[in-house]
């Protein structure tokens, strides 16, 4: 199965991709997280994109298409695969369906409905490992040890780009840019929105419900 999450920043994509990888066996492909991981390695991708990043704008789609482009013609990803993130353009979108003849195009987007007020408050509490990427939130979700991740023992920490400045600037660039992906998924009868305002669980529970497994 291949499908894309689509919804604003702390919306809880990478949260249920996480348990949607354990019922689909497909791999989680957050362009976000790989983004991260090129900044912590101080990679040329890295050094490229960081003040994008922390100033809430979006990499420039050249590169990203590119990142994916790559990423999805890996072995693990031809039984399918969870986009988390990608696309956030209507251009994204686009070179997503055109990048092989057959097999790349998404069977379901999945649009993560939630109002603005849960998603600041998801934004303001989030917490992130710096070694492994395990999501916390300091009401809902806290490591059983402050500041510590539970899987690995790496330092949790709040991304720069969830300071309230560029949480704005994301949202904004959420509205313009990525939520006319909405209405462009639907047009091809692919998009189903999920409620994802409750618990972890009843989000899963929702989701399992939405996809009929
Ligand atoms: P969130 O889900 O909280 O919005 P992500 O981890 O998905 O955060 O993305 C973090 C940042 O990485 C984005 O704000 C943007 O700067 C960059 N980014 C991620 N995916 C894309 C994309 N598809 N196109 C352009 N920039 C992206
Ligand atoms: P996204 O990938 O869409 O940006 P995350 O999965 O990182 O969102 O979730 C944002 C924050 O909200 C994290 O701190 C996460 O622990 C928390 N969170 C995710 N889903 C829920 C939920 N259903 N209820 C409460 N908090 C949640
Ligand atoms: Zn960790």
């Amino acid at each position: 199965m291949k499908l894309i999450f689509l919804g604003p920043p702390g919306a809880g994509k990478g949260t249920l991709a996480v348990r949607a990888v354990e019922l689909l066996k497909i791999p989680h492909i957050s362009t976000g997280a790989i983004f991260r991981s090129a900044i912590a390695a101080k990679s040329p991708l890295g050094l490229k994109v960081k003040a994008i990043i922390d100033g809430g704008r979006l990499v420039d789609d050249d590169t990203t298409i590119a990142l994916v482009k790559e990423r999805l013609a890996q072995g693990d990803a031809q039984k399918g695969y969870i986009l988390d993130g990608f696309p956030r353009t209507i251009a994204q979108a686009e070179a997503l369906a055109g990048f092989s003849p057959q097999g790349s195009a998404p069977d379901r987007v999945i649009n993560f409905d939630i109002p603005d007020s849960a998603v600041l408050e998801r934004l303001s509490g989030r917490r992130v490992c710096r070694n492994c990427g395990t999501n916390y939130h300091i009401t809902f979700n806290k490591p059983a040890q402050e500041a510590v991740c539970d899987t690995c023992g790496g330092e949790v920490y709040t991304r720069d780009d969830d300071r309230e400045e560029a949480v704005a600037k994301r949202l904004e660039v959420y509205r313009e840019q990525t939520a006319p992906l909405i209405d462009y998924y639907r047009a091809k009868g692919l998009l189903i929105d999920v409620d994802a305002r409750p618990s972890v669980d009843e989000v899963v529970a929702n989701f399992k419900k939405a996809l009929g497994i």
